[in-house]
């Protein structure tokens, strides 16, 4: 199979732990002979330092050409006291915007190596196994008028929660897709005891729900499933919610497998055109050091092999590999007791030799079978 992907490392860690997902994806296309392309292109301070833009033309065209999109991460100090067209973060939302980038997925799924890595006790968190749907370009973070404001003559300040029913309905859509391959409950997340815009939800909700007759809908406020989350987290299947909620509700969940490090994301369009990206950020703090979690990029190729080019085998290979490098003790400074932490670019080698073994015994398999 040939395609094209477009890298876009961004800043910080951003660069690090793309290199190194590279390296692994390079490992697969010879594996199982295939051919990738990866065209680089620049996104947030990088870009910003460079073409004076946080998204500048080139790198749209350059994911415009492309079969699937990875990106690191964008955002830092240096930019921080930039004004907000010059932030970093522009440049993530332009491109989410721009190729209508609308549902954010995020699978929260714990190790078994990594159990007692999770600030929750092991008994709460082994098994859990669920995915959050985010609709991501819609809600409070693009609705206008967002502004400070004169009100009954007060200063004030209005922010706007704006949603289309067809935008509510094909996030909802793509949580039933999703549920309907897993284990058939969808739990809709809102705040309708409050919201005029969680009532609309609930009631599209119902709607899809209907054509799904085999997969069961929840409704829950999204107070009790900030609650719930800790209490009680293998109950879900799928969550979906809005913009906000979700932001706040998947930073959250993150934590239930102990380190931001792990978690991949993909956000899905309508045009088959997908990014995917680690849910973490630039992390500056560690930037340049070689010691970030390479796991959570490396996961999301595997994502983007599975959604995008229909390679499950080669994504099974991947996640196959983090676990048994995982399972033999290697641990990035983040999970690490002291002094006994990998670097970034080793663990990435031990994924990658890791890739190898497989194939070789699928290969031994394959000649018998
Ligand atoms: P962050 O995710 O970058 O870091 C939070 C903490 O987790 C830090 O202590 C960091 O060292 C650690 N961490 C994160 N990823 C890690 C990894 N792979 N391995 C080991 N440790 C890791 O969040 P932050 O500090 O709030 O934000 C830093 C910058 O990143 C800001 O500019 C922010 O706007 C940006 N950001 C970008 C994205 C994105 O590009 N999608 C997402 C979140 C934050």
């Amino acid at each position: 199979m040939k395609k094209t992907i477009a890298l876009l490392p961004g800043d910080g860690i951003g660069k690090e732990v793309v290199d190194v997902t590279v390296d692994i994806l390079k490992a697969i296309a010879e594996h199982f002979h295939h051919q990738f392309q990866f065209n680089y292109g620049l996104i947030g301070g990088d870009a910003i330092d460079q073409k004076g833009t946080p998204l500048p033309e080139e790198t749209i065209a350059i994911c415009k050409d492309s079969d699937a999109i990875i990106l690191g991460a964008v955002g830092g100090p240096k930019w921080d006291q930039n004004p907000m067209e010059l932030r970093p973060e522009r440049g993530l939302l332009a491109l989410r915007k721009e190729l209508d980038l609308f549902a954010n997925l995020r699978p929260i799924k714990t190790f078994e190596s990594l159990l007692d890595s999770s600030p929750l006790k092991k008994e709460y968190v082994d098994g859990v196994d669920f995915v959050i749907v985010r609709e991501l370009t819609g809600g409070l973070y693009f609705g206008k008028p967002s502004e400070r404001i004169v009100h009954e003559g007060e200063d004030a300040v209005v922010d706007t929660l704006l949603y289309k029913r067809y935008e509510i309905e094909r996030i909802l859509v793509s949580a039933f897709e999703i549920a309907s391959k897993r284990r058939k409950h969808v739990t809709s997340v809102d705040k309708a005891n409050v919201l005029e815009s969680s009532r609309v939800w609930r009631e599209v909700a119902e709607e899809v729900a209907a054509r799904y007759p085999d997969v069961t809908l929840e409704h829950m406020l999204v107070d009790n499933a900030a609650m719930q989350l800790i209490r009680s987290p293998k109950q879900f299947d799928v969550i979906v919610t809005e913009n906000m909620f979700g932001d706040i509700l998947s930073d959250e969940a993150s934590m239930i497998t102990g380190s931001l490090g792990l978690l991949s994301s993909a956000s899905l369009s309508s045009s088959g055109l997908h990014l995917f990206e680690p849910v973490h950020g630039s992390a500056p703090d560690i930037a340049g050091k070689n010691i970030a979690n390479p796991i959570a990029t490396i996961l999301s190729a595997a994502m983007m092999l599975r959604q995008s080019f229909g390679l499950e085998e080669e994504a099974k290979a991947i996640e196959k590999a983090v676990d048994n490098v995982l399972n033999a003790g290697n641990r990035t400074a983040d999970l690490a007791e002291d002094g006994k932490a990998v670097s970034t670019k080793q663990i990435g080698e031990e994924i990658k030799n890791a890739l190898g073994d497989d194939h070789a015994i699928l290969n031994i398999m394959e000649a018998y079978s």
